[in-house]
């Protein structure tokens, strides 16, 4: 019988950590503000805006939305962006994913300025992830470490799968991993015997975006299993990658969607925009929980904010 991992509970957490740092800031002055920038009308996306403006509000920080009309240019939205990355009341810059066809991710995300690229979407960010030193934390991944730290399942040692390789969370998801010392595999859509792979994982982790594709043949006995995928089921119901009641008694813990990895990413949204906002003030050069080695994140400051 497998223990469920309650990501809601996991993310309440983290927010009131942030909170609390949060409100110690306020006393020296210091505010944190998060802006997020979303063009047309992707319902999807509309509700996740609204679920970061209600975190930003229950953790204290300001929180500045740009809704932009689906046809905005690509020079109006770098507009927006250069005047986002010069404003000092702007600590973070989020730019809604995906944007409509016309719009070119790359081009948006490589002229929002690395330290307030809360998302660790930017080439350069991304490279510090690779290399294991790092103030920002990709969000999806790290709420999933944060997931499998409270199961009080070491990393160190263990064989991991990461079902995915996409940039934003199958790649950085198994550098996470492997910065904790797991030995780790990732599959994708031409990893053969899928099933035999993942079933010898101590740790697995799903992000494919396929309802239910893992069921329980997939699973060790008593493995930690995450379920990263945001899907729907055949009656449109929202549903993970993992085929829980399948799968619920074969692992020792597993999350649910919803309820699982959902909740977490948008508190690491939070504790980026945090981050930033200390970098950005001269205050501690990042968290030590980002790291990987919790070295003096002073190089941020080096790189970024004096050039
Ligand atoms: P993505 O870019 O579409 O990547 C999906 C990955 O799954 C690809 O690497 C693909 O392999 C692999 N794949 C597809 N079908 C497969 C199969 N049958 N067997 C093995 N691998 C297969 O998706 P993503 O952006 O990483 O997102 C993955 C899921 O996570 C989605 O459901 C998304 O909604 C969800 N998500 C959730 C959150 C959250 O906060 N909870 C955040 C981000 C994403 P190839 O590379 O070979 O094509």
């Amino acid at each position: 019988m497998s223990r469920i991992i309650d990501g809601k509970a996991v993310s309440a957490q983290v927010k009131e950590r942030i909170k609390a740092e949060t409100a110690k800031l306020k006393e020296q002055g210091v505010e944190v503000g998060l802006a997020v920038v979303i063009v047309g009308d992707d319902p999807a996306s509309k509700v996740y805006v609204r679920n970061k403006k209600k975190a930003c509000e229950e953790v204290g920080f300001n929180s500045y939305e740009y809704a932009m009309p689906a046809e905005t240019t690509e020079q109006e939205l770098l507009e927006l962006v250069n005047k986002l990355n010069a404003d000092e009341k702007v600590d973070g810059i989020l730019v809604q994913l995906p944007l409509p066809k016309h719009l070119d991710d790359k081009v948006i995300i490589n002229n929002i300025r690395p330290d307030k690229d809360v998302d660790a979407f930017h080439p350069i960010n991304v490279g510090h992830i690779m290399i294991g030193d790092y103030s920002f934390l990709p969000c999806t991944p790290a709420g999933v470490m944060e997931l499998i730290h409270s199961t009080g399942v070491e990393v160190k040692g263990k064989k991991c799968v990461v079902i995915g390789r996409s940039n934003i969370v199958g790649k950085p998801m198994a550098m996470l991993l492997l910065h904790e010392n797991g030995t780790v595999a990732i599959c994708h859509s031409k990893t053969q015997n899928l099933p035999q792979v993942c079933s010898q994982a101590d740790i697995l982790v799903a992000a494919v975006g396929k309802p239910k594709i893992i069921t329980a043949d997939y699973i060790k006995e008593g493995a930690v299993v995450i379920d990263v995928g945001m899907d729907r089921d055949e009656n449109g119901k929202l549903c993970g990658d993992v085929d829980f009641e399948n799968c619920k008694d074969k692992a020792g813990f597993i999350s649910p969607v919803p309820g699982g990895v959902g909740p977490m990413t948008i508190a690491m949204l939070m504790q980026n925009t945090l981050t930033a906002a200390k970098l950005h003030k001269g205050l501690s050069g990042g968290t030590d929980e980002g790291t990987s080695d919790g070295k003096d994140r002073n190089v941020w400051n080096k790189l970024f904010l004096h050039t």
